[in-house]
């Protein structure tokens, strides 16, 4: 076969999000809009392409995010590009390039954005995906990891799939901290590296915390023997992170204390937490965060406190699919125009614009084909009234309305065509768009 012959589809991992899927992605993001601004967030888009270092830098150059799956190239300037593969580094680089410090604080932001990685293609693992997520910048406080989990909570909630999920609950302490226990990491694991996976042999010398969540038999066994956190916590930590869980409880978010979980990248500190299918554990995590004070300072501004989460939107639909939630049918076409000559036609598409400005969903007034078929296309698009003009029709200012489900049809003088119409639609699926609302 020819190159130009070859089929053309969507790239690996890539996929088209059709009308049907769409009716959910709709549903999804009033349910975050609605809840964050709620709460007194507002939305954020960074650009999807940015210099590879606000990711290097920003989710750390030894995640498996930037080490494998980050899409990087040079541009023709010769810059060095990434697609975000995660929303958080370019939020914060945004909050320092705008100086948001000195707006009040916290900046509070939300996100649905698309993102990219270049992992293994499965299901629930796409090269382009969407998350939704929002992020806290410029304070440090557990009331406020306890805030954005309820929050992240109520959305699961609305969303109908919250028992679907078990909420993953831990502490990775502060920075100082932490280094103290991944030094007494890196000594354990010194000498032991031939028993460790390719990818922990690396991990052991560059983020030895991320050998604790690995998958492989060996390394869980070796990890199972490590020293322990909690041996290394400061009163500092453990008092924050006690407080985290004291608020989950007044809020009443279950969790599930994970001494296990933390999270893949660099930039966490303190409270990480992740949302697990309680059917299928952390392979299928819906979505998680954390505390992520020392990015800022990472990414070049001021040490500021900082804390988010991020959700997959095509898991959370998928569950939303399996327990059967039914998304409003918002798409679902009304009424269809047929008509015959060109006359009809331009009487036609004018009573086509009018239906659309009184809140009625309607299409047609296309093509030359015969009555029939315009009427068996109208089946197809499955509307409730057909309305009929022919040529004999507009000559005497007349059109024929046909209920489609029953058959009947009736006259009626051309000049009511639109209010006839607007009284047959029940008010609830009436669509007025005012801008501005
Ligand atoms: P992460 O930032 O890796 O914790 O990702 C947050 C959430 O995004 C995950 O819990 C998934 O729901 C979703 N996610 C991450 N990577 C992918 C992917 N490759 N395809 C689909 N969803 C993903």
């Amino acid at each position: 076969m020819s190159e130009e012959s070859k089929k053309l589809q969507t790239v690996r991992g890539m996929r088209d999000i059709l009308p049907e899927e769409h009716e959910y992605f709709t549903l999804v993001k009033k349910a975050v809009r609605h809840r964050c601004r709620q709460a007194g967030f507002k939305r954020i888009t960074t650009p999807t392409l940015e210099y590879a270092d606000v990711f290097e830098r920003g989710v750390g150059d030894a995640t498996d995010i930037v080490e494998k799956e980050m899409y990087t190239f040079e541009s023709r300037s010769a810059k060095r590009m990434s697609m975000k593969p995660e929303g958080t580094a370019g939020i914060v680089r945004a909050y320092i390039e705008h100086g948001m410090s000195s707006w009040s604080q916290p900046v509070q932001f939300y996100y649905i954005e698309p993102h990219f990685r270049y992992d293994r293609p499965q299901k629930g693992r796409y090269r382009q995906f969407h998350q939704f997520g929002f992020e806290v910048i410029g304070a440090r406080d557990f009331s406020i990891d306890a805030q954005i989990i309820n929050l992240s909570y109520k959305i699961l909630k609305d969303l109908g799939i919250v028992d679907r999920f078990e909420l993953q609950v831990n502490t990775i302490g502060t920075p100082e901290c932490r280094k103290s226990y991944e030094d007494a990491l890196q000594n354990y694991f010194f000498g032991k590296e031939r028993s460790l996976c390719e990818d922990c042999q690396r991990r052991a010398e560059k983020n030895p915390l991320r050998i604790l969540d690995c998958k492989q038999e060996d390394c869980q066994i070796l990890a199972s023997m490590a020293p322990k956190f909690d041996d290394y916590l400061d009163d500092e930590s453990r008092e924050y992170y006690q407080n985290v869980l004291a608020f989950l409880t007044e809020l009443g978010v279950p969790y599930v204390e994970n001494k296990k979980l933390v999270r893949g990248l660099d930039y966490y500190s303190d409270t990480v937490f992740e949302f697990w299918d309680k059917t299928q554990g952390a392979q299928n995590a819906i979505g998680g965060g954390g505390r992520y004070d020392g990015l800022c300072e990472l990414l070049g501004g001021q040490a500021t406190p900082a804390v988010g989460v991020a959700f997959g939107v095509e898991r959370v639909i998928a569950h939303m699919q399996e327990v059967n939630v039914e998304p409003p049918k918002k798409d679902k076409v009304h009424v269809y125009v047929a008509c015959l000559g060109d006359f009809a036609k331009k009487k036609a598409v004018k009573i086509l614009s009018d239906l659309h400005d009184a809140g009625i969903h309607a299409l047609g007034a296309m093509g030359k084909a015969s009555m029939r078929s315009q009427l068996k296309n109208a089946d197809k698009f499955d509307v409730d009234w057909t309305i009929i003009l022919g040529e004999i029709e507009v000559k005497e200012n007349i059109a024929i309305i046909r209920n489609m489900e029953r058959g009947a049809q009736e006259t009626i003088s051309l000049d009511d065509v639109v209010e006839n119409i607007i009284s047959k639609i029940d008010k609830k699926e009436i669509d007025r768009y005012e801008v501005g609302e």
